[in-house]
């Protein structure tokens, strides 16, 4: 083993089993979805580029520096095409150390046919935990434009929906936490398909929604979005 890989071996083995898990959950497909992790100040794990997320293992997790420079990569793997991207998130938000980006069905199914429904506040946990799913305009992927079309959105929340593309979900802490968060906003999009379906969607009241606030700043918990920015949950929704 290369010595960059016994010093990150756990975060290795965390980014592998989350890429294995997503191609499992089918939120992935081909050699969609890409996944960055930021171990270090200046080291990056990153996905390789033409494998399958459900195949992914040990050896195929490249790293690389802020710049984009490959320190180490074991069988010729080169990192994803959109490792670019990728660091333009990790550079403008220091906050964030994990970045997902996949195509779970549901959530891209919204972001066909109505990419602002998740911006609304319906169930609890999604609302303080991930905050509103911000819709992102459409730009050819690896484009410059995708990038711009980030930037004006990437400080004001962590989970956003691409539009006529897929889902990108930033974490503060491991890539394990920012995949299970990725899944929990999978399954509120699946609830809120049903909740259309069957009836009418709901939202929270005001006055509920100031409760939970208030529950986030009782127990110290972050806003979503880039430190200092979003200063209230009633100013997201
Ligand atoms: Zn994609």
């Amino acid at each position: 083993m290369h010595e960059m890989q016994v010093r990150y071996r756990a975060q290795i083995e965390e980014i592998t089993d989350a890429c294995v898990r997503l191609g499992e959950l089918g939120y992935v497909a081909s050699h969609g979805g890409n996944l960055s992790y930021r171990v270090d100040e200046n080291a990056i794990l990153i996905t390789p580029t033409k494998v399958s997320k459900r195949k992914v293992s040990f050896d195929d997790i490249v790293i690389i520096d802020l710049n984009g420079k490959v320190l180490f990569a074991a069988k010729n793997r080169k990192p994803t095409g959109e490792s670019p991207f990728h660091l333009r998130i990790l550079k403008k938000r220091p906050d964030v150390n994990a970045v997902i980006h996949a195509h779970p069905p549901i959530l891209t199914g919204f972001s066909i046919g109505n990419p602002e429904a998740l911006t609304r506040p319906y169930l609890p946990e999604p609302i303080f935990e991930v905050g509103p799913v911000l819709p992102v305009e459409y730009a050819e992927p690896l484009s410059e434009e995708l990038a711009l079309a980030f930037e004006r959105v990437l400080d004001k929340g962590d989970a956003f929906l691409m539009k006529n593309h897929g889902f990108l979900m930033c974490g503060r802490e491991g890539v394990a936490r920012t995949q299970e968060m990725v899944e929990m906003m999978e399954n509120t999009a699946y609830s809120l398909f049903v909740a259309i379906s069957t009836g009418e969607a709901r939202e929270i009241s005001e006055k509920d929604l100031e409760d939970l606030d208030r529950t986030v700043k009782t127990r110290e918990l972050k806003f979503p979005g880039a430190p200092g920015v979003v200063k209230g949950l009633k100013e997201m929704y």
